[in-house]
């Protein structure tokens, strides 16, 4: 049976791949614990080394993949090239975080030792194919670790052409990949591996959890989000303004640390929404080879009713419609910014996932601060304020919290969601450790 694949922006075919028989995982697993065996009696250096080259590779064969990508999940070219050169470049960060993470520790009366936990499943979205993989799997690799690598059903094609490239350099069996759906992703959960690593939606976050409970299998989880924005009477409008335009439409609104839910001191709102609005209006939707183009298609169908849903849900119950509406064009989301939002709305409540700006507005900042944090949801909160708004901050239940700028600091921080939006978090080198098996020797 194939995988076929479509662009999103006008649904034709682009290509397919064989999808995985659910029969033969299990032994895909067994060939991963064998060539785990070897692999990981090669020393760091020399898995560094397999890793140098093989992301040489994929820089050299950037622009290519950049088209795939773009193709495949309907992002522009430019943000395409810049996931695939983050990929290719980000080797080295990795590589000097792991060695950090499984140096051997002396502490008083033991030594700590850090080894490979063994078979890896790794478990990617669609929205940023390359890059979320990447972030997993390259550790896990470096760790000492083979890996069974499921990417998202909705971009085989660009997963299939990276790992051809790595697995031009990696030995036998070190890196293999699984094509298919929900039935794969179970299947590769339930096979004899040791540990999951998950990035996706909170629902299949949940349904992992119990299927590797049988055996106690190691996770690591970063799941969606719904991050909630304030902007306190002090802030900066016009960068306030622009941030949250930025950050609802990155990606077409398909990030997890997109702003969600955008709470606006009343005694600034009418400048606000001003603003947000006007910025808004110059976004423009089309496809990824379109110039000027800053808004891609919604990958599928189902992911584009339901922000039309939440749109229409929350027009009905009393929004004011600043930009955008219910009329979209096929495939895409025009952008819209939406007002007065409430509590009780879908929007609110859920990750809608496309390019809508969500408005509410507050009288006074602890209702603010109660309607961000009521929600399962706690991957990133931003403030945009003065000099109250880190205090504001530091009460907003989130993993990362950006003060007057995006979340997440790079370098040597960790990727972190607080609640139900993680379990263990990715990068840095304390990170990477969950990679491995600490093993005390006294
Ligand atoms: P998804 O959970 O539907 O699918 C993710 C992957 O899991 C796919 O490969 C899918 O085939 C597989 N899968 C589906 N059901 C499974 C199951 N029961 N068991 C095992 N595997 C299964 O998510 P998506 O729609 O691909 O991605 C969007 C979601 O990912 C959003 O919620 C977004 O916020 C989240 N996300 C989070 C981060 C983060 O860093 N926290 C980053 C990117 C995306």
């Amino acid at each position: 049976m194939m995988l076929k694949s479509f662009d999103p922006s006008n649904d034709e075919f682009i290509g397919e791949v064989v999808i995985t028989p659910v029969s033969l995982i299990p032994d895909m697993a067994i060939a991963a614990a064998v060539a785990q065996k070897r692999w990981r009696e090669t020393v760091i250096d020399d898995r560094i080394s397999y890793i140098t080259q093989a992301s040489k590779l994929v820089e050299d064969n950037a622009e290519e993949l950049a088209v795939l990508l773009s193709r495949e999940m309907g992002k522009d070219i430019r943000r395409s090239y810049s996931e695939v050169m983050g990929c290719a470049q980000g080797a080295p960060y990795f590589a000097d975080q792991v060695r950090e993470a499984i140096q051997p520790k002396q502490i008083s009366g033991a030594t700590l030792e850090y080894l490979p936990l063994g078979v890896a499943a790794v478990i990617s979205p669609w929205n940023y194919p390359l890059a979320m993989a990447n972030n997993l799997l390259i550790p896990a690799l470096i760790a000492g670790n083979t890996v069974l690598f499921k990417p998202s059903e909705q971009t085989p094609l660009i997963a299939d052409a990276y790992i051809a490239l790595l697995n031009q350099i990696l030995p036998d069996k070190v890196l293999q990949i699984i094509h298919g759906g929900k039935a794969q992703g179970q299947a590769v959960v339930e096979a004899d591996i040791n540990l999951v690593a998950f990035t996706g939606s909170m629902v299949t976050g949940k349904d992992i959890m119990r299927r590797a409970s049988g055996s106690l299998k190691r996770l690591i989880m970063e799941l969606g989000g719904n991050d909630p924005m304030i902007v306190l009477d002090d802030a900066d409008i016009g960068r306030a303004a622009q941030f949250a335009v930025a950050s609802s439409f990155e990606n077409a609104g398909q990030m997890c640390t997109s702003t969600e839910r955008i709470y606006v001191d009343e005694k600034i709102a009418d400048a606000f929404e001003q603003r947000t609005a006007a910025i808004a209006e110059q976004y423009q939707i089309g496809p990824w080879n379109q110039e000027g183009v800053n808004i891609g298609p919604i990958i599928n169908k189902h992911q584009r009713e339901k922000i039309i849903e939440h749109i229409d849900d929350a027009i009905k119950r009393g929004a004011r419609v600043l930009l955008g509406g219910s009329d979209h064009p096929d495939h895409f989301i025009r952008p819209t910014v939406l007002a007065d939002v409430t509590a009780e709305m879908r929007m609110e409540k859920e990750e809608t996932f496309g390019p809508v700006v969500s408005i509410s507005r507050y009288k006074n900042i602890d209702d603010a601060i109660e309607r961000a944090n009521n929600s399962d949801y706690g991957l990133g909160a931003v403030v945009f304020g003065g000099a109250s708004a880190t205090d504001v901050g530091r009460q907003i239940e989130a993993g990362m919290i950006g003060i007057n700028s995006g979340v997440g600091a790079g370098g040597d921080a960790p990727w972190v969601g607080a609640k139900q939006s993680g379990y263990g978090f990715h990068g840095s080198a304390d990170g990477h450790r969950q990679f491995t098996q600490v093993r005390v020797i006294s």
